[in-house]
C-alpha cells in the first residue's frame, strides 16, 4: 500500500489555542504526523512516497478565490500591521449577515471573517504546510488513478472543517474534498458520463467544511458518522435535519461502543454502495477512540481493523484514506495502523 507524506507539515506549528474556556498547547501538533509516519516506516508492506506538487488550480475548484488569497497573505499582512507575531487568532467573529458582504480591510476583520473558531491559528509557515497537505491528498489520488486499489495520505494540517471560504477546527484546505474533485475530474468516465465519488467521514467530529463544499459539487456524496452536535464540536452542524441529496449525517450520542458503532458503519457503507461511487475518499479520524481527549465515544483499537476489513469486502472500489483527527498521541499511531492493517495485508493494495 502506498503511503504519501510530506515534511512540510512541520512548518505549521502554532504555539497555543483557546479551547474549552482556557489556553493550552496546540492540540494538532507536528508530532501527530511524525508518529504515524514513524510507525509505518517499520511496516514492509507500507511503500512510502513523497508528495508531488500540483497546479494550485485544483484548490480553486473547491475553495473561493478571496479565501485562498487570504490564506496565502494573511500572516504577512497581520505582522505588517504590528499585530501579535506568534500567529493569527480572531478576536471578533463574523456571524450571520456579516458574511453577506466582503470583509473589512483590517487584518482583524479578515481573520474573523475567514476563521470560525479560537482553536485554529495561522502562523508564518501555515500556507506552505497547508499547500503540501493538499498535495499529499492529490498525490494519493493520483496513485489511485494509476491503478492502485488503495493509498493513505498523511495529510497535516487536516481538512474536513475547512469550508468553501473558511478555516476552522485546525483545518484550512479541505483535503478530502480536494481529492474527491480531482478523482472526479481525472477519473475514468462511466457509460452514463459521470464519475461518482463517495466521501466517508469517520472522524469523531462532523466534517462541516466538507458538507459545505459538496453542496456546490455534483455527483459527490458525503456520508458522515460523528458525535451529536448537541454535545460535540462543531456544535452547530452535523444534525440529520441537514441531510440533502449530497450528504447524509449519522450523529451519535456520547458513550457509543464498538458494536453500536459498527451497526451504523454498515448503514453508512450501504448508502455509498447504493449511490454507486466509482472511488471512495475516506476521512480517517481516530478521535473516536475511547481515550481521545477531544471525543466522547468508547471505541477500542480493535474496531478500526474491523471497519477496514468490512469496507474492503463491501465496497470494491479504489479507496483513498486521508488523515484527519486523533489527538491522544500515546495511541494515535497504533489506531491508524490498526485501521490500515487490512489494507496493508490486501494483495490488491
Ligand atoms: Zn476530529
Amino acid at each position: 500500500m502506498i503511503v504519501v507524506h510530506s515534511p512540510h507539515h512541520i512548518l505549521h506549528n502554532p504555539p497555543k489555542e483557546f479551547i474549552s474556556n482556557h489556553v493550552e498547547a496546540y492540540g494538532e501538533s507536528p508530532e501527530r504526523a511524525e508518529l504515524i509516519l514513524e510507525a509505518l516506516m517499520d511496516i514492509p508492506d507500507a511503500e512510502l512516497a513523497r508528495a508531488e506538487q500540483f497546479d494550485l488550480g485544483h484548490f480553486y475548484k473547491i475553495h473561493g478565490v478571496s479565501y485562498l488569497e487570504y490564506l496565502q497573505t494573511a500572516y504577512e499582512e497581520w505582522v505588517a500591521a504590528g499585530l501579535w507575531p506568534e500567529g493569527i487568532m480572531p478576536e471578533f467573529f463574523a456571524i450571520g449577515r456579516m458574511r453577506d458582504r466582503p470583509p473589512s480591510r483590517s487584518p482583524e476583520g479578515k481573520a474573523g471573517y475567514y476563521m470560525t473558531d479560537s482553536c485554529t491559528m495561522i502562523v508564518k509557515g501555515t500556507w506552505e504546510a497547508v499547500m503540501f497537505s493538499g498535495f499529499t491528498a492529490l498525490t494519493g489520488a493520483m496513485y489511485l488513478l494509476n491503478g492502485q486499489s488503495s493509498a493513505f495520505s498523511i495529510c497535516r494540517p487536516p481538512g474536513h472543517h475547512a469550508g468553501f471560504d473558511y478555516a476552522g477546527g485546525y483545518c484550512f484546505v479541505n483535503n478530502s474534498a480536494l481529492a474527491a474533485k480531482f478523482l472526479q475530474d481525472q477519473g475514468r468516465i462511466e457509460a452514463d458520463g459521470k464519475v461518482k465519488v463517495g466521501i466517508l467521514d469517520i472522524d469523531f467530529h462532523h466534517g462541516n467544511g466538507t458538507q459545505d463544499i459538496v453542496q456546490r459539487l455534483d455527483n459527490i456524496l458525503l456520508v458522515s458518522i460523528h458525535g451529536d452536535p448537541d454535545f460535540s464540536y462543531p456544535y452547530l452542524t452535523g444534525f440529520e435535519s441537514e441531510n440533502t441529496m449530497k450528504n447524509i449525517n449519522f450523529p451519535l450520542p456520547p458513550g457509543i461502543n464498538d458494536e453500536e458503532y459498527f451497526i451504523v458503519f454498515r448503514d453508512a457503507v450501504a448508502s455509498l454502495r447504493k449511490f454507486g461511487a466509482r472511488y471512495l475518499v475516506l476521512s480517517l479520524g481516530v478521535d473516536t477512540f475511547e481515550h481521545d481527549q477531544l471525543g466522547n465515544f468508547r471505541l477500542t483499537s480493535a474496531i478500526y481493523s474491523r471497519l477496514a476489513k468490512y469496507l474492503i469486502r463491501e465496497l470494491d472500489i479504489p479507496k483513498l484514506i486521508i488523515m484527519e483527527g486523533g489527538y491522544n498521541i500515546d495511541f494515535l499511531a497504533g489506531n491508524v495502523v490498526s485501521f490500515l492493517t487490512p489494507f496493508l495485508n490486501c494483495k490488491k493494495g
